[in-house]
């Protein structure tokens, strides 16, 4: 149905893992054929190549700048059907975000958090009055074919480099889980760094995901907090200063995804938490779109 073969490069950073005091090794999945790409490409890819026809439209649900819901609408345009989309967050600063949606023929409706679930059922109910078919995919492409999608994909880089350890962002939890299922099989370490949730509530998400993607359940998940630095979309100086360094390096990241695990990276060296000379595998999971629509903050700064 559609192009079924998105890979991304794996490549070496050899001068900024010496500042690290690591081997490092990137998977350039902000690489990927596709416009602003990201994780979300991987998953959403997969998704729609399960179903077994594409439906009039589909809904899901994210914030005003969420890469899911923006890669929905951009397959959606190039592969003719309607993405819906059920927002929250909007604020003075979504106008960008809200227009590149518009001009993708998105429709959508800006909701509080709180509302999102009947928002859903409402607009999956006025389409199907419309004699329209409708499919509800889970907000951040948390599904099955999803996690799978990254099983493979971890499989493949493992082959590829056989790292000591495999670090990422992790949010809702399919690309953490679908990475720690490859690597399950395997002695090589997954270390996912929370972008907003707490450990309860994150590990949980991404045990989920790594199970339905085959991971033996008693299978240790290493989920960290301590990143966080605030919570989605809000940063401190620890980002910051990762988001600086990998920039100085030739390597884009931004303060909400990506840039709060490369600063789990560095503490993590700093630390001991990731022995010295360790051959690490940052899985960069995109947000180029994220790096540059973002305020550029002071040193101090919170907030998005
Ligand atoms: C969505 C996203 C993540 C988190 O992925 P999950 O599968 O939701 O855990 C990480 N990085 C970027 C750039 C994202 O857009």
């Amino acid at each position: 149905m559609i192009a079924s073969d998105y890979d991304s490069p794996i490549e070496r950073f050899e001068s900024l893992g010496e500042e690290l005091g690591v081997d490092l090794f990137v998977k350039r999945d902000d690489l990927l054929p596709f416009p602003l790409a990201g994780n979300k490409v991987r998953k959403i890819h997969a998704e729609l190549e399960s179903l077994e026809s594409l439906p009039d439209v589909i809904i899901t649900n994210g914030s005003v700048d969420s890469n899911h819901c923006r890669t929905l609408a951009l397959f959606a345009a190039r592969l003719g059907f309607r993405s819906h989309l059920v927002l929250h967050g909007a604020s003075k600063a979504s106008e960008r975000a809200l227009s590149i949606l518009a001009s993708l023929g998105a429709t959508f409706d800006l909701v509080e958090p709180s509302g999102i679930r009947d928002e859903i059922e409402a607009a999956a109910k006025a389409f199907e009055n419309m004699d329209q078919t409708t499919f509800v995919l889970a907000g951040g492409c948390h599904t099955p074919a999803g996690a799978i999608a990254y099983r493979d994909a971890a499989l493949g880089a493992i082959a590829a480099v056989s790292p000591d350890v495999i670090l990422l962002a992790s949010g809702t939890g399919a690309t953490h889980g679908g990475i720690a299922a490859g690597a399950a099989t395997d002695s090589t370490r997954v270390i996912g760094i929370s972008v907003a949730r707490d450990s309860e509530r994150g590990a949980s998400a991404v045990r989920e995901a790594a199970v339905w993607a085959g991971m033996p359940e008693e299978h240790p998940v290493e989920f960290i907090d301590a990143y966080r630095e605030g919570g989605y979309a809000k940063w401190g100086a620890s980002t910051k200063a990762a988001v600086d360094l990998g920039w100085r390096f030739g390597l884009p990241l931004d303060l909400t995804y990506t840039g709060k695990a490369f600063a789990g990276l560095a503490g993590l060296t700093r630390s001991g938490g990731i022995s010295t000379g360790s051959r690490v595998l940052f899985w960069h999971t995109g947000g180029l779109w994220n790096a540059l629509n973002s305020p550029l903050p002071k040193e101090d700064a919170h907030g998005a």
